[in-house]
């Protein structure tokens, strides 16, 4: 798939390959771009690049060819929430802010903040092990818009929680994405979430990005609500071709 970049776009892929050393293919030849201020879901069978795609545009991998066009200001909240076990919720969330030289109480506060709007008011003393999964990724996703990046990376931020707990945080992070206006790019493994929170779903297959999809759907939809919809089947159909 390959489009012409719109001054809308904050991330576009052109002809982008990733051959990692092991000589395993991750993107072969991807083009796609991302508007500002969307939110975008990559789905595809699995080993097609959707999580390459992603640590390139995070800057945790160099392409092997092609050209990327993206912010220096990009912040990735991970699966497991990625946690410092001998931090507090607030000592996570603070860390990035710390790392990058802000002041301890500052950084504190800016924590809190981020802490509260991700609905962790009262946790913020807890250790990774006395918080649930849920909130585990809570701090996680906290921790990483608590640096204000441009663009909001979740690779597969629902993976391992249960059905209720993912509903709520799906609702929160379409709120925070409406609230804040950032972009959001998130790897999914299922069709029906992707439909349900994303603008735009982008279609990974064969290393490179075949098919996108414009969601019109009103935000945020119960995922579960959308496994016999039309969106869901077309993607579904393109998915298994
Ligand atoms: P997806 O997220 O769609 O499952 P990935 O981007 O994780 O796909 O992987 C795409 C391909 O690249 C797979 O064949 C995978 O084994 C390979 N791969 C991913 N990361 C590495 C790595 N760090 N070293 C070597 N090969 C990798």
């Amino acid at each position: 798939m390959r489009k012409h970049i719109d001054s809308n776009d904050i991330i576009a892929f052109e002809a982008v390959s990733k051959i990692y050393g092991t000589g395993d293919v991750a993107l072969e030849s991807a083009s796609f771009s991302i508007a500002r201020g969307s939110f975008t879901c990559i789905v595809g069978p699995s080993g097609g690049g959707k999580s390459t795609a992603l640590k390139i545009i995070a800057g945790l991998e160099e392409p092997s060819s092609g050209t990327v066009m993206k912010p220096d200001h990009v912040s990735m909240a991970f699966q497991s929430g990625a946690l410092m076990p001998w931090l507090t919720a607030q000592g996570n969330a603070a860390l990035p802010l710390e790392a990058r030289g802000m002041e301890g109480d500052k950084a504190a506060r800016e924590a809190r903040k981020w802490l509260r709007m991700l609905g962790l008011r009262g946790l913020e003393g807890k250790l990774p092990r006395e918080l649930s999964g849920g909130e585990r990724q809570r701090v996680g996703i906290a921790r990483a818009l608590a640096v204000n990046p441009a663009v909001l990376l979740l690779d597969e931020p629902f993976a391992a929680l249960d059905p209720k707990t993912t509903d709520e945080l799906h609702k929160d992070i379409v709120g925070i994405w409406r609230e804040t206006g950032k972009t959001v790019v998130m790897v999914s493994h299922s069709i029906e979430e992707a439909v349900a929170l994303s603008t735009r779903v982008l279609l990974m297959k064969g290393h490179a990005v075949r098919k996108a999809f414009d969601i019109d759907l009103p935000h945020p939809h119960r995922a579960h609500a959308l496994a016999f919809s039309r969106e869901v089947a077309h993607i579904r159909k393109e998915f298994f071709k």
